[in-house]
């Protein structure tokens, strides 16, 4: 599944550049799915959040493919990049998003 970071974030900005899928965006930032991977769509989605740093769930693969763990959560200091429980997905699923995102 997906990490979601949760209102505990105290914007230290140290898990976006740590995240192989360029998946972790400042609150207020514009995501774009071409951003840290091959896809070729640049059209700016809004940010989910004005405040905090946020996960694009689209974007984020829990580092399957690249790491063997959540490399923000392995980072954050307070520990809020945590599991996403709304938006679970089994180990293939996250394979074909990675090879979606770095392969399309
Ligand atoms: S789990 Fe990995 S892919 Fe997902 S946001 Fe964190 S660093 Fe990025
Ligand atoms: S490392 Fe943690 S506290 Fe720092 S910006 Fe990322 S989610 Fe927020």
């Amino acid at each position: 599944m997906a990490l979601r970071i949760t209102d505990a974030c105290i914007n230290c900005g140290a898990c976006e550049p740590e995240c192989p899928n360029n998946a972790i965006y400042e609150g207020g930032v514009d995501w774009r799915f071409s951003e840290g991977t091959t896809l070729k769509t640049t059209t700016p989605q809004p940010p989910y959040v004005e405040d905090i740093f946020y996960i694009v769930t689209d974007k984020c693969t829990e580092c399957v493919g690249f790491h063997d763990e959540p490399q923000c959560a392995a980072v954050c200091p307070v520990d809020c990049c945590v599991l996403d429980l709304a938006h679970t997905e089994t180990e293939e699923e996250l394979w074909n998003k990675k090879r979606f995102l770095h392969e399309s």
